[in-house]
This record gives structure tokens, sequence and C-alpha cells, in this order.
């Protein structure tokens, strides 16, 4: 035997009964979005690398070490997406909508790409379901947003989430925290691990988010961006609290979250769900009103979220205790399988399975090279609820008889092969009620 070719580390497949899965919580979130007057963006999975520098930052995770870029053939460097706010910023300006639309809502679902230590709710290739709301500033915006949130946790079925809100202060108040928590950093010396110190110079945020126990430690009473707000900041914050919680949604505060994005500002999120692991984070998101801007593009606020649909699935599923339900993750079976048990009738059988499916009834055929008794296993196994069988004889007389697995009867000669599809489904469903 030839040796197997397998996926890329990190890289994995979806197979169907995930699938399903996804492609419900898909739906489902997609209805809430476009409740809220968002409509989908299609965004192309590959970016000039230029774009992630100038938005997610240099200094961050994602652009330092995480990014597939490469060099394209003709010496352009490209990169497969990390995230989507940047490309929606980018196709928002490239499409003129700064002008035609000064409001837009948008959102997008897809793959993203980040080389990182792949383990279980981590993968190098993921799936994004996000949403961007640009040109509003005020903090209506960031509640109505938060509520989005919920509503959207809530139709995933994704059970009990924790949103934690911070605010990240803005252009004027951030750099003089910045300089604060560095200094305080300093200070610390070796007692902050070789990775933080290197932040330091560079983003000294982030030494607020190190997973290293002694960094946490020595941490644990650095100064908080949260008690250093400039006035405007503060009021802002002030009120998105105080409407998110007029509108009930219930928030906790966590005052060390910084985002490993760069251009966030203000308002910051993080939802986080049972069942997850070590990677509790499902989703995350918050303010950027430089984003616009530093991308070429005229000063307009934004604020958005994207959430990890490999981790929706999994904490759905730890929600419901394991048990997918049927209507919901479960296959459901087709409605016919055909068994055409001749060469002749295999044509038959082909035409019989196409008006069937015409009429949006699923429908499997089997092959004509398999014996019957096979070819009902393999429906049985399927899960079908009607099985025709065709051969020579059923031909001859223009009609078949219909075997219905769920009750264990046969209807002889119910079907009229050429019938159209409506008429057949009519006659085999007039049998079962009959019998019901
Ligand atoms: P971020 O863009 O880093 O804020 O991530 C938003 C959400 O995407 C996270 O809360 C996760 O649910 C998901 N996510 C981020 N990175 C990964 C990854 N490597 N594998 C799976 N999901 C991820």
């Amino acid at each position: 035997m030839q040796p197997k070719v397998t996926a890329v580390k990190g890289f994995r497949d979806v197979l169907p009964a995930e699938a399903r899965h996804r492609r419900r919580i898909l739906d489902a979130v997609e209805r809430v979005l476009e409740s809220y007057g968002y409509a989908e963006i299609e965004l192309p999975l590959l970016e000039r690398g230029e774009l992630f520098s100038r938005s997610v930052g240099v200094t961050s995770d994602i652009v330092e070490k995480e990014m597939y870029a490469f060099e394209d053939r003709d010496g352009t460097l490209v990169a497969l997406r990390p995230e989507g706010t940047a490309s929606v910023v980018r196709a928002y300006l490239e499409a003129g909508l700064s002008r035609s639309e000064p409001v837009a809502r948008l959102y997008y679902q897809g793959p993203m790409f980040r080389r990182e230590r792949p383990q279980k709710g981590r993968y190098r290739q993921f799936t994004q379901i996000g949403a961007e709301l640009l040109g509003r500033e005020d903090p209506e915006a960031d509640a109505e947003t938060l509520c989005l949130v919920e509503d959207l946790c809530r139709a995933a079925g994704i059970g009990k989430v924790t949103i934690e809100v911070n605010s990240l202060g803005d252009a004027i108040c951030r750099p003089r925290y910045r300089d604060l928590l560095a200094a305080f950093g300093r200070a610390l010396g070796t007692r902050l691990c070789e990775d933080c110190r290197s932040r330091l110079d560079r983003n000294p945020l982030r030494i607020l988010d190190c997973k290293n126990d002694a960094c946490r430690a020595a941490t644990a009473d650095a100064p908080l961006m949260m008690d250093h707000l400039c006035e405007p900041c503060r009021r802002h914050n002030d009120r998105v609290i105080e409407l998110t919680t007029a509108a009930g949604v219930a928030l906790g505060e966590n005052r060390r979250m910084v985002r490993g994005l760069d251009y966030y500002c203000r308002t910051a999120f993080e939802i986080s769900a049972g069942g997850l692991g070590a990677q509790a984070a499902v989703g995350g998101g918050g303010r950027y009103d430089g984003l616009v801007a530093e991308l070429g593009g005229p000063e307009t606020p934004g604020i958005g979220f994207a959430f990890g649909l490999e981790r929706m699935v999994m904490a759905a599923e730890s929600a419901a205790a394991g048990a997918i339900t049927e209507g919901e993750g479960a296959a459901t079976g087709p409605d016919f399988f055909i068994a055409p048990i001749s060469e002749t009738a295999a044509a038959t059988a082909l035409a019989i399975a196409r008006r069937l499916r015409g009429v949006s009834r699923v429908v499997e055929l089997g092959a004509s090279d398999r014996k019957l008794k096979a070819q009902l296993k393999l429906a049985d196994r399927a899960g079908a609820h009607w099985v025709v069988i065709l051969g020579d004889d059923e031909l001859a007389r223009g009609r078949a008889g219909v075997r219905d697995l769920r009750r264990r009867r046969d209807y002889a000669d119910c079907v009229d092969l050429a019938a159209a599809g409506s008429e057949i489904v009519g006659a085999v469903e007039g049998k079962s009620k009959g019998e019901a």
C-alpha cells in the first residue's frame, strides 16, 4: 500500500455530523445579525501582508509570530487572513462605502489562519463569524453591540456565557498610561519573564495578560487603564455600562483585559462559555476608532466582534450535555431509498429520484449491481423512510410497491412509475396515513 497523505498539522476536517451542527449555529447567528440590520460581506482569504501589519499591529503575536505570510510569485508580500476586521475596513474603503454608507453594519464568516500551537479548541485554520458597525462613536452603539452579542449567544444555544468588559482608553489617555505601565514593568526587572521584558518597549499592555504565574503575581498591583482614563473615555465607559445594564445584559468587569490586537480603544470585551477547557474564550471584540484612518480612510469610528465557530460548537455540545437531539444535529435520513435491481431499472430509478427531489424529498439511490439484500441494508443504515424496489417486473407493470421501513409495512403497487413527483409522494404518504 502507498503511504497515506495526512492533513497539515493544525488543519482539520469537519465531518458531516459536525458540519450539520456548524450550519445550524451559523444559520441561527446570521438570523440574529440580520435582525440587527447587519448585511453579509464576503471577503478574500488572501490579503496584502501590510493590511495586517498596519492594523493588527507589528508587535502583536498574530503578525509577529502567527501569520501565514509569504511572497507571491510576483514578489508581493501576501498573507492568509488571520482575522476579519482589517479586511472589512479595507473593503469598506475600497468600495467607497465610507461616502455612500456613513453608517455601515457588515458581517462575515469564514476561515481564518493563525500559526498557533494547536490544541483542543485551538487550530491553525478556524472559522470566525464576526460583525462590524462602522460610523458610530456613541456609547449607544457599544451597548447595542453588547446586546447583540448576548442575543447571538442565546440563539446559538451555547449555554451560559460571561461577557467581560474593560476600557482601553483612547489616543489621549492610553499613551500616558502606557508609559506609566512600562515604568512599573521596568521596575520589576527579572520578576517578569523574558517575553514580558521584551514587551515593555514595544507593547507594555501585554504584560497584563501574560499566562506566566510569576508575571501574574508580579503585576497583581500594576496600574490599570480603568484608573487612568481621560474624562471623555470615562464618561463613554460609564454610559455603555449604564445602557447595557438597563437593557438587561449582565456584564462582568475585567480590568486586566487588554486584547491582543493593537487597534482596540475604549470598550473591549470578551465572551467566555462553559465546556471549553483552557480555551474558554468563545468570542471577543471592541471599539477601534482609529483603524479606518490608519488604513488610509477618513476618520471613522467602529466597533465589532468575532466568535470562533469551533468553540461555539464545543460550548453548545457541552450545554446540551453531549446530547444532540433529533432534528438538531442528528441526521434524519432520506425520505426515499430507490433500489434498482436490474440494469434497465437504473434509468427509471434515476428519473423517479429526480422527480421526487423536484418536490423537495431527499432521495438516495442504490446501485443496480448490488444485490437487493445489500441495498436494503444500506437503506436501513441510512435511516430511509420508504424504499421503492424497481426490477423488470415493476417496469413491465408500470407500478412498484413501497416498503415503509419505519412501520415495517409493505404497500403493493402504490407507485405509478410514470406519475409526477407530487403524485408519488401523495400516494405513498396517503398509504402511511391510512395505516396510522
Ligand atoms: P480574536 O480575533 O483573537 O479576538 O478571536 C476571536 C475568537 O476567535 C476567539 O474568542 C475564539 O473563539 C476564536 N479563535 C481565535 N483563535 C483561534 C484558534 N486558533 N482556533 C480556534 N478558534 C480561535
